[in-house]
């Protein structure tokens, strides 16, 4: 399938799809968005990094910054913050640059590296999205952790490509619901800038009540 302009999502969304899905509809679907220190942080981190538009040369390879990205076959449109290409035979040609270069993504984090998949998922959007664009298989790319200085490759290997295209399918497909999910079971809720929209506590325990009606209803109190 591919989706119309009209339709594309915006890719920095998969980070929030990836921690938490109800985050995700909350800020995309419902447009309801609150700011905290953690979200100031990396909104400033990222303005840093998108204004400084130029093209720099640094030990072997062309860095670009702020490259605009969109997938069709995904749905997303975003903005790489920084695209290094390398010397590579099969590249692409860059504009007064001779020979071929291949793109590799790089993200900027504010924080320290995590335990799930979101910023890996993120970054692999990105060269999908650059994939589609010009036409190369791009097999990794790295995140830079702000709080660790750390340079942290990743590979876009099959797994993480199919999670990626996956979440997109579903974000698309609430957004044609418009269903916000529940609160996901394990989601660590303390640093979410959108707990007081979300309410976790309370729309835990309702869902827990409501689970029990239909379950009383439907099976006469027995577990299905
Ligand atoms: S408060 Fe928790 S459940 Fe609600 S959006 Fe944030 S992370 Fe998700």
């Amino acid at each position: 399938m591919q989706y119309g302009e009209d339709d594309l999502l915006a890719l920095s969304g998969l980070q929030h799809y990836f921690f938490c899905k109800r985050q995700w509809a909350l800020i995309h679907v419902e447009e309801q968005w609150v700011e905290n220190v953690l979200t100031a942080e990396g909104r400033i981190l990222h303005e840093r990094v998108d204004n400084s538009k130029h093209i720099e040369y640094r030990e072997g390879a062309i860095v670009e910054r702020s490259i605009a990205l969109k997938s069709a076959e995904l749905g997303v449109y975003g903005v790489a913050d920084v695209v290094e290409f390398f010397v590579s035979d099969s590249g692409i040609k860059l504009s007064n640059e001779p020979g071929l270069w291949m793109p590799r993504p790089v993200e900027y984090k504010r924080g320290k590296p995590k335990a799930g998949i979101c910023d890996r998922a993120q970054l692999c959007g990105q060269a999908m999205c650059m994939e589609e664009l010009y036409g190369v298989k791009i097999e990794s790319g790295d995140l830079f952790y702000w709080q660790t200085r750390h340079r942290m490759p990743v590979m876009f290997d099959q797994d993480l490509r199919t999670a990626v295209r996956y979440a997109c399918m579903d974000m698309h497909n609430i957004l044609e619901t418009g269903i916000t999910p529940a609160v996901p079971d394990g989601v660590k809720c303390d640093n979410c800038s959108l707990v007081t929209v979300c309410v976790p506590k309370v729309q835990k325990k309702k869902s827990g009540k409501v689970g029990r009606y239909i379950n009383e209803y439907i099976h006469g109190g027995e577990n299905a």
